[in-house]
């Protein structure tokens, strides 16, 4: 049997911390589910800053490449809000995602009931919630040409973006989204504003063909504005959403603070063949770093989606999605999710879902 290769980029601040509860659940796969797999450590952020003056250094990036899949804790720290904007963590985040070709960004937003009072809205309307956003991440507006800012003949200043899509692109995130639709409820709802853009009118044209080569999935349009009311109305309705760039930026934040606990929220972004690299939604949260306070869930529940989504491996991955749950009915908190109760370390959560995890191996 041929071994997973798995690139491990703790990064900074918690960054570490968090991987290495999650590594121990890798290690536990191995030792008691038979899942044959070689870890490979490299920097990333400012942890590669420190080590070589870059913050992608040029040997993360080819183990990233060699790997089948990469897991990564987070990066940035106060420390280096002063470097040049280039050499800034953020900036490796961004470059890796690029010569990864990472263009589908999956972000789930789902609400453990043992958590639902976490959440702004009423338990009734979130608990149980399970949504997958998957949101295109290299085209769109944010990248578009002519961008800038110009002076116009009466000397007033007017700035510009543009919003372009073209077939291809539309093509390879909807099969992104109905490839995970197959994997989930086979239900995908396709967002856009194709009553206003021209742009839209494209992307659902390409989404409706794309979607002959999915019969069991049940496919649906929302225009955007409608779809970011529903998703605070009745969440529960939706299983996949796809849509662009700048829509799916905004609409996956509003979908993860409806769960209201940044520290159980896992995320993927994937290439073409699907390989993608794995990481928790939150930052390197500087203000807890050392205290052993970080919750380490979402970066295990990043192991889960990386099992399901890069290495074939869906039983597993729904094993950790039950272990991490059967960890919250034992009551098992760290302090973010204790809503001012007793709570656990980083190290004794990771803990527990290794124990959880081992009692499912029997
Ligand atoms: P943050 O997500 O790091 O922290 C926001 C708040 O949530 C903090 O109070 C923090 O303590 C808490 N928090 C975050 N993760 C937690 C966890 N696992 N357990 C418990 N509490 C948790 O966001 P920020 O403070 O805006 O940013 C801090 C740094 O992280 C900045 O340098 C920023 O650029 C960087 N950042 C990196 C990523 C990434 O690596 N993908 C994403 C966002 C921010």
């Amino acid at each position: 049997m041929s071994l997973k290769k798995i690139a491990v980029l703790p990064g900074d601040g918690i960054g570490p911390e968090i991987v290495a509860e999650a590594v121990k659940l890798l290690e536990c796969l191995q030792q008691d589910f038979g899942f044959g797999m070689e870890i490979e450590s490299a920097a990333l952020g400012g942890a590669g800053y420190d080590q070589s003056g870059d913050p992608l250094p040029q040997e993360t990036l080819a183990l990233c490449q060699q790997a089948d899949a990469v897991l990564l804790g987070a990066v940035g720290g106060p420390q280096y809000d002063t470097l040049e904007r280039d050499m800034r963590p953020e900036r490796g985040l961004l470059r890796i995602r690029t010569e990864l070709e990472l263009f589908s960004n999956l972000r789930p937003a789902m609400l453990y009931p043992q958590l639902a009072s976490a959440s702004s809205l009423k338990d009734e309307i979130v608990a149980g919630l399970d949504i997958m956003i998957v949101r295109e991440l290299t085209g769109g507006i944010y990248f578009g040409q002519p961008r800038g800012i110009r002076e116009l003949e009466n000397g007033e200043r007017q700035g510009f973006n543009t919003l372009v899509y073209a077939e291809h692109e539309v093509d390879r995130i909807a099969r992104s989204a109905f490839d995970i639709a197959m994997l989930r409820n086979k239900k995908l709802c396709s967002v856009d504003k194709a009553n206003v853009l021209e742009v839209s009118e494209l992307w659902r044209e390409v989404v409706i063909k794309v979607s002959a080569d999915y019969p069991e999935v049940e496919l649906s349009h929302m225009y955007v504005d409608n779809a970011s009311m529903q998703l605070v109305r009745a969440p529960k309705q939706f299983d996949v959403m796809v849509t662009t760039n700048m829509f799916g930026d905004i609409l996956s934040d509003t979908a993860a603070m409806l769960t209201g606990s940044i520290g159980m929220l896992p995320s993927a972004s994937l290439d073409s063949a699907g390989k993608g690299m794995y990481e928790p939604i939150h930052g390197s949260a500087p203000d807890i770093v050392g205290k052993s306070m970080a919750n380490p869930l979402a970066t295990i529940l990043s192991v889960a989606m990386m099992l399901r989504y890069s290495l074939g491996e869906a039983e597993l991955a729904n094993k950790i999605d039950l272990a991490v749950g059967n960890v919250l009915n034992q009551g098992f908190r760290t302090a973010d999710i204790a809503d001012g109760g007793n709570s656990v370390s980083t190290v004794a959560m990771g803990d527990a879902v290794v124990a959880a995890m081992r009692a499912l191996s029997s």
